[in-house]
């Protein structure tokens, strides 16, 4: 499969301490790719790094262009949106704006439109709270807008970093459905999450990092059924 995004190599240090030390990982057109691991193991500052909101040392590829000594503005120009941990939000200002500044670099007004409607189709529950203060919704919703303002950016690739935690379990599994839509339109998604099991049901690779490396990897099938995996992330004795 060719490659959209290539890491190879990549490694992040806070000072003195290294967050991510030689980490090689790829996402191909379309795909959905999976960051499993625990809390502290450098899923967020992954992200960061490929969104260029993180400076890294390394390999750091879109469609073979080099996204190294770009800034992160830049970065969401060439097709790659941030959905960031704790979403970062505009919490005084209504639905629809918060949605409407993820196409802020945008000039194509018609497909802007067209997106917004797709945003809308995939949780209806924003359409009808479009005029509504985001800090007043459910975090389950303002999950909804992190990811609907993401794709007003119209990647061709999304990162989404942890988009269930602390979400209720149905809001969550519209969440995960919603993702899997996405990625029907052509948009590839690396996401980082710590629920391993609903991760793997939609994606098609997973990346397990530990302590800032890459322990395992494989396509959702091999890793569902590797004992390591099963024990420490899925919960199966
Ligand atoms: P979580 O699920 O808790 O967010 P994570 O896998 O996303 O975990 P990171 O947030 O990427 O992990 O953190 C990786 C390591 O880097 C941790 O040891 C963390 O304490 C450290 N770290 C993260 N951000 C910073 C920062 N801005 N300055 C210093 N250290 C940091």
């Amino acid at each position: 499969m060719k490659a959209l995004l290539e890491v190879a190599g990549l490694s992040v240090w806070y000072g003195k301490a290294i967050a991510l030390e030689n980490v090689s990982l790829t996402v191909g057109e379309g795909e959905i790719v999976a960051v499993l691991g625990p809390n502290g193991a450098g899923k967020s500052t992954l992200l960061k790094a490929v969104s260029r909101m993180q400076p890294s040392q390394g390999t750091l590829a879109l469609r073979g262009v080099s996204l190294q000594g770009f800034p992160a503005h830049e970065v969401v120009g060439k097709g790659i949106c941030h959905c960031p941990e704790g979403r970062r939000l505009f919490p005084e200002l209504s639905v629809l704006k918060n949605l409407m500044l993820g196409a802020y670099l945008r000039r194509d007004r018609a497909e802007v439109e067209r997106d917004l409607e797709f945003v809308y189709a995939l949780f209806p529950i924003l359409r009808e709270r479009a005029g509504q203060i985001v800090s007043t919704l459910s975090g389950g919703q303002q999950q909804m807008v992190a990811i609907g303002r993401a794709l007003m950016g119209k990647p061709s690739l999304l990162l989404l970093d942890e988009p269930s935690v602390g979400i209720a379990h149905k809001l969550k599994m519209e969440i995960f459905d919603g993702i899997r839509k996405i990625r029907e339109t052509g948009t590839a998604i690396l996401m980082a999450e710590q629920d391993a099991q609903s991760a793997m049901r939609i994606a098609d690779r997973v990346y397990v990092l530990e302590h800032g490396h890459v322990g395992r990897e494989g396509t959702s099938a091999e890793l569902s059924k590797d004992d390591y995996i099963r024990q420490a992330y899925l919960g199966v004795a």
